[in-house]
């Protein structure tokens, strides 16, 4: 098993990103990832214009993945995600959804026991860890981390988690993978702008698919299938995400007015998240429905 250490990161997805290690194909490999602010924020009393906000949402990587070429699709399963036993929650008038509504920077920290985040005295969430950060090169760019784009990259999304598998289009030879930005749990929208942010740990096993068809990021789970998208305004990231679900849901032999009555009827549009760059909707179509279509056209168990 491949390590990657937290020690080699970038801070934009990139074609110019030179890789830290080269992987054929079905290896499975370990990430250690900084949670987004790079581990800067230990306790509540760290300093807000102390933090180097140049360092802010590294992934680490980028990884080369042997045999993957412009045109592909990259599958990342991930296999397991591992926490550290701190959380930290900032927020303040620049940030989130009505940020100017708040007078000052604040900064919580939520420690981790039990598979729970202990929020205050009185609330504990259950844990649903997940990758905030995945993403491979665009074919020209060179876009920061803290960016989602159709390569991926800051999607802040929740079912991105234990055995979900995450399909990212190859723009470069080698399709450079690389990830971080773990939260411990977030809630759909991630309206104060961020989710409980921690280091941590995620193994992952990858696989490059030739001859795709499939409307790219998604998310594949044992209950349901996503698209993905991110744009500037989250009613055109809706658009994308409903597209891209025509599209898989046309794979499987519908016409474009059935495909969006069915997902009309029993589909799911769901926010990601609104507070980055981009905002991020995903469509969620379950199993269960494109079971009872038979067999997709594209061969795959999408
Ligand atoms: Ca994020
Ligand atoms: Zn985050």
């Amino acid at each position: 098993m491949y390590r990657v250490s937290k020690e080699t990161m970038v801070y934009t997805m990139s074609p110019n990103n030179l890789p830290v290690m080269r992987v054929e194909s079905g290896s499975t490999l370990v990430f250690e990832t900084c949670d987004c602010f790079e581990d800067q924020i230990k306790t509540v009393d760290t300093p807000f214009n102390e933090l180097d906000w140049n360092r802010i949402n590294p992934a680490t990587g980028p990884v080369f993945v042997k045999g993957a070429e412009p045109g592909d699709a990259l599958c990342v399963k991930i296999q397991s995600i591992k926490v550290g036993d701190q959380g930290v929650m900032v927020t303040g008038p620049d940030m989130g959804v009505i940020g100017d509504e708040l007078e000052e920077n604040s900064i919580r920290i939520v420690p981790i026991k039990n598979n729970r985040a202990i929020f205050s005295e009185k609330i504990e969430l259950k844990l649903n860890p997940m990758v905030g950060v995945i993403g491979t090169a665009p074919a020209r760019e060179s876009i920061p981390c803290g960016e989602p784009g159709s390569h991926g990259g800051n999607m802040d999304c929740k079912v991105i988690t234990e055995d979900a598998s995450v399909y990212l289009p190859v723009n470069v030879p080698g399709a450079l993978l690389a990830m971080g930005d773990l939260h411990a749990v977030m809630g759909d929208g991630e309206v104060s702008v961020c989710g409980v942010e921690v280091p941590g740990e995620v193994t992952v096993t990858v696989e490059v698919i030739k001859g795709h068809d499939l409307p790219l990021p998604m998310v594949t789970t044992e209950e349901a299938v996503y698209t993905i998208a991110s744009e500037m305004s989250l009613d055109e990231a809706a658009q994308s995400a409903v597209r891209g679900m025509v599209k898989i849901l046309e794979g499987y032999g519908l016409s474009k007015d059935e495909a969006i009555g069915l997902m009309s009827a029993g589909g799911d549009l769901q926010i990601c998240q609104v507070v980055d760059p981009k905002k991020t909707a995903r469509f969620r179509m379950s199993r269960s429905i494109l079971k009872a279509l038979g067999a997709p056209g594209n061969g795959m168990d999408i």
